[in-house]
């Protein structure tokens, strides 16, 4: 995937049969599933793929335990079923993954026990594997680090566990194998009409600063908090459709959950589940609900977010992290479709929704990452039907995606403290369509989750090898240094 390429095509004046505005999960969904169907195809991303909610999740591919309590049956079997697939279409990005629930209360483990049956059912022939009720001794072997003091046993259930950053740049990757045309860092601003139609989009790109146009029979707005902002672009009366709720995670030196299997905690203080899990050498423990009243390009744990998640922490692990253990913060917004007045967030459905507006722009919002092949198969159906494209059938239920090559050996490290090495950062420029030193450390690799300082110290390196490859000067290396160590000073726990 090569962004000069894409710049090229883009201005070559084709008329898509899809444009698709949005490089979340969402949309990258809806760009392999067009594209592998034989549609032409191109997908505008304002930031980077995946550099809104999308690289922010607790990155699990899973039905949702949580939903099953809420009664949401239909929504637990589909992300089974889609567990399912995934685990069989990229198994070098997702992974089986034990998860215990310890139990400390008298009825816990028949009433986890019982509903993990259910669980499992429903996952049906592309279940991961049987649940079952653990000792308190088995327990103790998988949970190496939990409270010891009152526990009675725990249930053992199977989900999976993906990097979501990884799998979005899979996604573009697929999506441009099959002819799509993505570009990254391209605003999109405005709509361009004809009797009153949709017909294509005005938009900026942030890279050279330039003017595109890029025309299309259908439009899809994918852009998960932000689907309101351009929904009113197309009617300023439109109602609006999402809510925004923030979930925050800590990252944690791995000592603090040795061993194979994730921690579930099935009800926290304010009623969710709390996960603690190992991903990449760290632990994640997360994740918040936090209603917020407009999207943020870069949300912020909030102090409040981090002292609960600790303090969970504490409650569980025998160890107890501290503040001062705490490697990377992070937070992302989820784009949940509108309930009644005075809803909590938390009570909100993770289902999708699809509105058609006015000028004909389709809108696709809400969901889960572990969804995003359903949904993308029901907006590429509709797209057809109401644009009057020649229907053809979706293949990405078998469809493998593209495989990872791994890096060759010798090349040297980015930091002690990280797993990634600087023929990364190179081929993340010239495969991956990598622009900043933010893409590279956020999202091709993950540095900055794993640990913000580290990440911070090999800003300036990383930005010498991306000048390199990408032409830039001794001012661009300085301006991409000075911005991303600004950006992971924020994700430093929040002093208080
Ligand atoms: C804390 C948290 C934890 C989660 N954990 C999980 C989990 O473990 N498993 C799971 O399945 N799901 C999880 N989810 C849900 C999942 O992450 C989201 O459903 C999914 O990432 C939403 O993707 P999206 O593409 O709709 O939105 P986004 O990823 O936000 O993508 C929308 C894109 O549109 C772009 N955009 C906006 N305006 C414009 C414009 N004018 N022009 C061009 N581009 C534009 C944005 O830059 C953005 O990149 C979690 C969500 C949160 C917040």
């Amino acid at each position: 995937m090569n962004r000069v390429y894409s710049l090229e095509n883009l201005r070559a004046g084709e008329v898509f049969d899809l444009l698709i505005i949005g490089g979340g999960a969402t949309g990258l969904g809806v760009a392999v599933d067009a594209a592998a169907r034989g549609y032409t195809v191109a997908l505008l991303e304002r930031g980077d793929f995946a550099g809104g909610t999308s690289s922010r999740s607790t990155k699990l591919v899973h039905g949702g335990v949580r939903y099953l309590r809420q009664g949401d049956i239909k929504l637990v079997r589909t992300a089974l079923r889609e567990r399912g697939l995934l685990v069989r279409n990229a198994p070098h990005l997702v992974r089986d993954l034990d998860f215990v629930i310890p139990a400390y209360g008298l009825t816990d483990l028949p009433f986890y026990g019982l509903g993990l049956k259910l669980y499992d059912a429903l996952a049906g022939p592309l279940s991961l594997g049987p649940s079952r009720i653990l000792s308190r001794t088995e327990t103790l072997e998988h949970l190496l680090n939990i409270e010891p003091a009152g526990l009675r046993g725990g249930v053992l259930y199977h989900d999976a566990q993906f990097d979501d950053a990884r799998l979005a740049v899979t996604l573009a990757l697929t999506a441009n194998d099959h002819g799509a045309v993505l570009l990254n860092h391209a605003e999109v601003l405005e709509f361009t009409r004809e009797n009153g139609r949709i017909n294509g989009v005005l938009a900026r790109d942030r890279i050279t600063g330039g003017d595109l146009s890029v025309r299309a029979r259908c439009v899809i707005n994918a852009t998960g908090v932000y689907v309101d902002a351009l929904r009113t672009l197309e009617a300023p009366a439109a109602a609006p459709l999402v809510s925004v709720s923030q979930g925050a995670h800590l990252v944690l030196p791995r000592s603090f959950l040795p061993g194979a299997s994730a921690l579930m905690v099935p009800k926290t203080g304010d009623g969710r589940v709390l996960f603690a899990i190992p991903w990449r050498d760290r632990v994640l423990v997360g994740t918040t609900d936090t209603a917020r009243p407009a999207p943020e390009a870069e949300p912020r744990a909030l102090a409040w977010e981090c002292a609960f998640l600790l303090d969970h922490a504490r409650r569980y692990l025998a160890e107890a992290p501290s503040a001062g253990d705490v490697l990377s913060v992070f937070a992302g917004q989820r784009p949940l479709v509108r309930g009644k007045p005075g809803t909590e967030t938390k009570s909100l459905s993770r289902d999708h929704a699809i509105s058609i507006g006015p000028g004909g722009l389709l809108t696709v919002t809400g969901g889960k990452w572990t969804t995003y092949r359903a949904m993308a198969e029901e907006i590429v159906d509709l797209a057809a039907q109401v644009t009057g494209l020649p229907p053809k059938p979706c293949p990405t239920a078998d469809l493998p995606l593209r495989a990872s090559i791994p890096i060759r050996p010798g090349s040297e490290p980015l930091h002690r403290r990280l797993p990634y090495f600087e023929a990364e950062v190179r081929r993340a420029a010239r495969e991956e369509a990598a622009q900043t030193v933010e893409d590279v450390l956020s999202r091709r690799t993950r540095c900055l989750l794993l640990d913000a300082q580290a990440a911070s110290a090999c800003a300036p390196r990383v930005a010498a090898i991306l000048a390199e490859e990408l032409g830039q000067n001794e001012a661009w290396i300085a301006a991409q240094t000075a911005a991303f160590q600004t950006l992971a000073a924020g994700y430093l726990i929040p002093a208080g």
